[in-house]
């Protein structure tokens, strides 16, 4: 075994004290990760949990699998023109944190491709585009073909937070008109050529008369029945509330991401959208916290993940901490998930794109960073 691309990871883990089916685990020393990582064992130490146990028969485990996806662009530079983003502050011990959680293999796909996926809220400003900006080049980064359609009509904005708002020539308006061809309307990121952008309309436009949910249908069958790049993922980032955009939104979808923050106003929005996605057909729907503050949870300010589990009764697809590098990256047009170093928001949507890939076949992992400073994250991964 090559020491140099062996990295040893040595890490305690113990049981959520209210919820059994969530570990916590966190680092005991920091390390770098050596590039290209090949191998990966992972020490569980001696405080493991039975959870932890569980998840592997002794204490020292080693995965030996496919190391051509570490080595391939996954942890490679990214060309682009824009500067990446620089955190302010020093962030966190992340090169170990992502090493603990991150795997040495690329995940499996489950499911029939491509999975038609609406992200949505009901209430505004939760976070749809931002989970579906980084969740779709997550999913890029994990090399399947994505296509994220921004349905959000009349304020659309996914463009924005991808930093291609100067690329979108045509829109699905044109296409339907006879303007121009689908492919002429698809914007290939600069990044990551295997995400495209599809937008609608142009800005502030109202939505197309005549357009609604058999025209959308219409355009995922075009997508699917592409010869040279059928799309894995398409993600539709769907308008908040529940009228006529929204209908739209989920019609072609067969599974849904919903995104909240731990308040009883989405919550109450959260709540209704399940039922209307129900109504429609959608079965498969998981969720997304976001917005989630440990501070004032510990100060019993805000609710807990568990509370909004409760509440909702909706498997858990992530959990985001609030960032302020989303809010930067946001106003960039650059994602979070491509940040170097990588900010614990951006590990948490990233952890959140290999559940969604998987489908929960992981089990949720709460990550609790400098346990002694009492500063604690959260990252769902099932
Ligand atoms: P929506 O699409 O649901 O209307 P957005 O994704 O546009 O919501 O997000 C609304 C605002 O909230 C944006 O300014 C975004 O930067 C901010 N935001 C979203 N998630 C977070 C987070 N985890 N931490 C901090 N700010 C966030
Ligand atoms: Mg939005």
């Amino acid at each position: 075994m090559d020491n140099q691309n062996l990295l040893v990871l040595n890490f305690s883990s113990r049981l959520h004290p209210q919820d059994p089916s969530i570990v916590t685990v966190w680092p005991k020393r920091r390390l770098q990760s050596p590039a290209p990582l090949t191998e990966l064992v992972i020490d569980a130490g001696s405080q493991a949990s039975p959870a932890s146990a569980s998840s592997s028969s002794s204490p020292t485990k080693t995965l030996n699998s496919a190391p051509a996806f570490l080595s391939g662009n996954f942890f490679s530079p990214i060309s682009i023109n824009a500067k990446p983003l620089k955190p302010k502050s020093k962030p966190y011990s992340t090169s170990l944190v992502k090493a603990v959680l991150q795997w040495n293999r690329k995940p499996q796909l489950a499911g029939e491709t491509p999975r038609v996926v609406v992200i949505t809220s009901g209430k505004g400003g939760v976070g749809k585009t931002t989970t579906t900006a980084n969740i779709g080049l997550s999913l890029a980064r994990l090399d399947f073909s994505v296509v994220a359609i921004d349905a959000d009509v009349g304020l659309r904005n996914l463009d924005l937070l991808l930093g291609l708002e100067n690329r979108v020539n045509y829109t699905v308006v044109e296409v339907l008109n006879g303007d121009c061809r689908l492919d002429q309307a698809l914007v290939r990121d600069k990044r990551w050529s295997n995400f495209e952008l599809l937008c609608i309309s142009k800005p502030r436009s109202k939505l197309p008369i005549g357009f609604g949910g058999k025209a959308l249908v219409w355009l995922v069958d075009a997508l699917k029945s592409r010869q040279e790049r059928s799309p894995d993922f398409i993600l539709i980032d769907c308008p908040a509330g529940i009228d006529a955009g929204f209908i739209t939104a989920i019609t072609p979808a067969n599974e849904a991401v919903l995104v909240t923050t731990p308040d009883i106003t989405s919550l109450r929005d959260a709540d209704r959208v399940t039922g209307l996605l129900e109504c429609d057909g959608i079965r498969d729907i998981k969720m997304i916290v976001n917005r989630v503050r440990t501070d004032m949870i510990k100060g019993e300010d805000m609710m807990s993940v568990l509370d909004v589990q409760e509440m909702l009764g909706l498997p858990l697809l992530g959990v985001i901490p609030e960032d302020a590098e989303v809010i930067r990256s946001t106003n960039r047009g650059y994602p979070l998930v491509l940040n170097k170093p990588p900010t614990l928001a951006g590990m948490a949507f990233e952890q959140a794109a290999w559940r969604l890939v998987e489908q929960d076949s992981m089990q949720a992992v709460m990550v609790e960073e400098e346990p002694k400073r009492g500063f604690f994250s959260f990252l769902g991964w099932g």
